[in-house]
C-alpha cells in the first residue's frame, strides 16, 4: 500500500511505543511496572459521573454545536475568569475532542506550507507531529538543563525568521515538569509582540504544581500579551478525565471561527455528554482536583529523594505536572551502554520497568517516568533501578 507522504514521515509516538512493548511482557507473564503513563490514575470524580448519567437519561445524547455547547463555553468562560481574571466571551471558545484535537485544529487553521513553529526542547511529542502535518516546519530551541529546561528571550530572538508563525509554550511541561514564572514569560511574551508570533501555551498540567510554586498563562501578564495567545486546556489532567475527551481553546474570534468551521468537517463536536460531564466538572467541587494534586506532591516528594541517590542520575526536582525526567547519561555510560535508548530497553528487559527515553521528546540524555501510580509501586520501580545500576556497576 503506498501511503501518503504525510503518514509516511510520522513519528511513532515515544510513549505508546515503549507502553506496547511493556504490555507483550505482561501479556508474557512478566511483573512489569509501567511508569509511561500520561496520565493520572485515579477515577473520575463520582458526582462528574452522576451528572453524565444524568445528562444521557434526559436525552442529551444528540449533536450539539461543532464549536461545543453555549452553556460548557459560558462555564469555560468563568473558569478563565475565576482562575485567571481573564475575561472571554464564549465566541472566543472552542471545545473540542480532548486538547491534543484542538492543538491538531489549530495547527491546520494557522499553518500554511512551510510556515515556522518554535518548539522549546524537551517538548511533548505530538507537537512537531502536528506541526508537520499541518505542513509547518518545527523549528527546535534548547531548553538548557542549566536553565531548568527552560528557553531564554535571547534564544527566542535567535531562532525567529520571517517565517516564524507560532511559538508553543507548555508550562507547566511534560516531560520536565518546569515552570515559567511571570518575569521569564514577560520576557519571551515581549519578543513574541515585536514579532508577531502567535503564542500557544498550552496550560493543560495548570492545576498540578508543588511546594507552592503557581502556574500564570501569559495571557494575564497584559491585554497585548492576551490578544497575542491562544490558550489550550482541558479536563484529562485536572480532573482525572483523559478519557471523556474534552480540551478547549480560548482566543481571537476570528481565529477561533476558523477552528470551529474546520471541526465541523471533521469531528463535529466532541462527545455531548462529555460535554455536560465537563460542565459538572468545572461547575461543581473542586475538592478532587485538590486531594489529586496533594497525592501526586506527595509521591514526588518521596519518590524525588530515592531516585536522586541512584548512581548515574541527577533530576532537578519537577514544580509541575507528574513526571520526573532525570538526566541519566552518566548512568548509561557507567553501565556499558551507548545511549539512553538502549540502557532503557535493557532496563525493561532485564529489570521490568517501563520508562520512556527522553529522544523522543527531543531530549536524548533523559528518561521520563510519571508518578502517576501508587506509591508502593514507585518504590518498587526506583529500588529495580537502583539495583539494575549496582549489578552493572
Ligand atoms: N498537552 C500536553 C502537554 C499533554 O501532555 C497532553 C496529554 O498527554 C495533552 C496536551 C493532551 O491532552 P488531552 O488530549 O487528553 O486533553
Amino acid at each position: 500500500m503506498k501511503l501518503a507522504k504525510r503518514v509516511a514521515s510520522l513519528t511513532p509516538s515515544a510513549t505508546l511505543e515503549i507502553t506496547a512493548k511493556a504490555k507483550e511482557l505482561v501479556d508474557q507473564g512478566h511483573d512489569v511496572i509501567a511508569l509511561g503513563a500520561g496520565e493520572p490514575d485515579f477515577n473520575t470524580p463520582q458526582h462528574i459521573i452522576d451528572a453524565t448519567v444524568i445528562a444521557m437519561n434526559e436525552g442529551h445524547t444528540k449533536y450539539t454545536p461543532s464549536g461545543g455547547l453555549l452553556s460548557l463555553r459560558k462555564v469555560i468562560c468563568n473558569k478563565l475568569r475565576t482562575d485567571q481574571g481573564l475575561e472571554y466571551l464564549p465566541s472566543e471558545i472552542i471545545v473540542g475532542s480532548g486538547a491534543k484535537h484542538i492543538l491538531y485544529t489549530l495547527f491546520q487553521a494557522i499553518l500554511d506550507e512551510g510556515d515556522e513553529v518554535i518548539i522549546p526542547t524537551p517538548y511533548w511529542v505530538s507537537y512537531p507531529e502536528q506541526v508537520k502535518l499541518a505542513g509547518g516546519i518545527p523549528i527546535y530551541v534548547d531548553g538548557l538543563e542549566q536553565n531548568e529546561y527552560k528557553i531564554t528571550k535571547d534564544q527566542l530572538k535567535a531562532a525567529i525568521t520571517p517565517n516564524t508563525k507560532a511559538i508553543i509554550l507548555n508550562s507547566p511541561s511534560n516531560p520536565t515538569g518546569m515552570i515559567y514564572s511571570k518575569e521569564e514569560l514577560a520576557e519571551l511574551g515581549g519578543v513574541c509582540l515585536e514579532h508577531n508570533v502567535l503564542i500557544v501555551s498550552d496550560e493543560i498540567y495548570e492545576k498540578l504544581t508543588y511546594d507552592g510554586a503557581t502556574h500564570t498563562s501569559i495571557a494575564q501578564l497584559s491585554p497585548e500579551l492576551k490578544e497575542q495567545t491562544i490558550i489550550i486546556n482541558g479536563v484529562s489532567k485536572s480532573h482525572s478525565m483523559t478519557g471523556w475527551r474534552i480540551g478547549y481553546a480560548a482566543g481571537n474570534a476570528e481565529l477561533i471561527k476558523a477552528m470551529t468551521n474546520l471541526a465541523s468537517h471533521s469531528t463535529s463536536n466532541p462527545t455531548s455528554i462529555a460535554q455536560y460531564a465537563t460542565i459538572a466538572a468545572y461547575e461543581g467541587s473542586q475538592e478532587t482536583v485538590e486531594e489529586m494534586r496533594q497525592a501526586f506532591e506527595e509521591r514526588l516528594n518521596i519518590i524525588y529523594a530515592k531516585l536522586v541517590e541512584i548512581p548515574g542520575f541527577s533530576c532537578i526536582k519537577p514544580q509541575g505536572a507528574f513526571y520526573l525526567f532525570p538526566n541519566v547519561s552518566k548512568a548509561a555510560e557507567l553501565s556499558g551502554y551507548v545511549s539512553v535508548d538502549e540502557w532503557a530497553t535493557a532496563l525493561l528487559e532485564e529489570k521490568k520497568v517501563a520508562i520512556v527515553p527522553g529522544s523522543g521528546f527531543g531530549a536524548p540524555d533523559n528518561i521520563r517516568l510519571s508518578y502517576a501510580t501508587s506509591l508502593d509501586l514507585l518504590e518498587k520501580a526506583v529500588s529495580r533501578m537502583d539495583e539494575f545500576m549496582k549489578e552493572k556497576t
